[in-house]
């Protein structure tokens, strides 16, 4: 970082976290720059983005489109398939990274910024999921903030947070507030027929599909539970999770006085992607602003872990610990995957879930090889059973 301008490296920057991180740099050219991007397939979005950022490193998956993007520019490092996503992270000249991948595919690149000492603007939850103690671990002691959370719960948290070291001995626990997605008050006996279609309509946030199915089944309240115990190094009994369909109320911090700090807005992920960019300093968006007389009543209740077992599942994965996490991480996506392909209803999703976690044996989560693994074998013996 040179006179506070920030060099970001954009994983994942066709996607819906990616297109929104580009707006922050949009607004301040003279604060941030790209410094390399990358994209799953889109080759015209990541033109269009080259474009208009003008990066010196790019990857994208397919070697087609990598030479395509080589012939539109000349002075381009471009980086892909297998290990290219590791390789630029190792590479490119940036200060932080932001890693809005989806899937487990975002824990190597995690993994290699980290220890090049870079800071990480993580969004790639599933990051901390299936790697959170191996990646405590790389981070130390480190007294300066190294991952900063993208997710809007956590974030919010983070802003809630007392500044003052030391503030640990002063927290209660952490509410996480969820939306409870689009199946929030739906009948249990309806949830079997439940389709694609209706679990995309999420409806407060607009985000990639895999996240939105999540959020429907509420495997992405599990996966923040986890988050947040290794982002704030806090046990598994001080974190909670409260439904709050308006989602205004991002998360909550309580201190052993009885006070409890939240952060409020209206759900846009520009402000937690900002902040996460610009931290600790606070960037202005323009736009819309809150006003809670329109919003006119928040509600909150307790999650249902009995039409949602997904969450629970997860949750006890995470206190299991090991290589649990990475086995329902790898089975949910999975499984997600076969629900939007059709090829299972809804509640294949936790049940594909609960017989992975039942069949793994977790194993201490000490090397990217063992997480790997965990991963692979459980997607194997899944696709298995799947096979057409
Ligand atoms: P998305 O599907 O919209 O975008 C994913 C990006 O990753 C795309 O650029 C895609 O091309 C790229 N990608 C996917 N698979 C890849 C692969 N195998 N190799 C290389 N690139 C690949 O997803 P999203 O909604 O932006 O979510 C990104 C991450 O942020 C997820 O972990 C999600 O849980 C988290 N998150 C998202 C939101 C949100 O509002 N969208 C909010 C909180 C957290
Ligand atoms: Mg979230």
């Amino acid at each position: 970082m040179v006179n506070n301008h920030t060099k970001i490296l954009i994983l994942g920057s066709t996607g819906s976290i990616g297109k929104s991180a580009c707006n922050c740099v949009r607004r301040f050219k003279y604060r941030f720059s790209v410094a390399g991007l990358t994209a799953g397939s889109n080759v015209d979005l990541l033109t269009g983005q080259i474009r208009e950022f003008s990066p010196a490193s790019i990857y994208i998956t397919g070697s087609q489109n990598a030479d395509l993007i080589k012939d539109r520019f000349k002075n381009l490092s471009v980086y892909s398939g297998d290990g290219g996503l590791e390789q630029i992270v190792n590479e490119a000249d940036y200060d932080i990274l932001l890693n809005a991948l989806v899937g487990a595919v975002g824990f190597r690149p995690t993994v290699a910024a980290l220890k090049r000492g870079k800071r990480v603007a993580l969004a790639n939850k599933e990051s901390l999921v299936i790697g959170g103690d191996y990646i405590r671990a790389i981070i130390g002691q480190d007294n300066e903030r190294r991952l900063l959370p993208v997710d809007s719960e956590h974030s919010a948290i983070l802003q809630c947070l007392p500044s003052s070291p030391g503030h640990h001995n002063t927290i209660e626990s952490i509410i996480l507030t969820a939306s409870g997605g689009p199946f929030r008050s739906l009948p249990k006996d309806k949830f079997a027929s439940i389709t694609p279609e209706q679990a995309l309509n999420h409806p407060t946030w607009s985000m990639g599909k895999k996240i939105t199915i999540d959020s429907s089944t509420l495997m992405n309240k599990g996966f923040e539970v986890i988050e947040a115990h290794h982002l704030f190094a806090t046990p598994y009994d001080k974190l909670r999770v409260c439904v709050h369909p308006q989602s205004i109320v991002h998360s909550m911090v309580e201190f052993h006085d009885g006070a409890v700090l939240a952060q409020l807005g209206l759900p846009d992920m520009e402000l937690p992607i900002q902040y996460a960019l610009s931290w600790p300093n606070r960037l202005p968006i323009p736009g819309k602003r809150l006003n809670l007389p329109d919003i006119k009543s928040l509600d909150f209740s307790d999650p249902d872990m009995d039409r949602f077992p997904c969450m629970r599942l997860c949750i006890d994965a995470g206190k299991t610990g090991g290589t649990a996490p990475a086995a329902v991480n790898a089975a949910n996506e999975v499984a997600v995957d076969l629900f939007l392909n059709k090829r299972i209803g809804y509640t294949g999703i936790s049940e594909i879930v609960e017989s992975a976690l039942n069949e793994h044996t977790p194993l201490k989560a000490d090397s990217v090889e063992v997480i790997e693994d965990a991963d692979r074998e459980t997607r194997k013996k899944i696709l298995n059973k799947y096979r057409s």
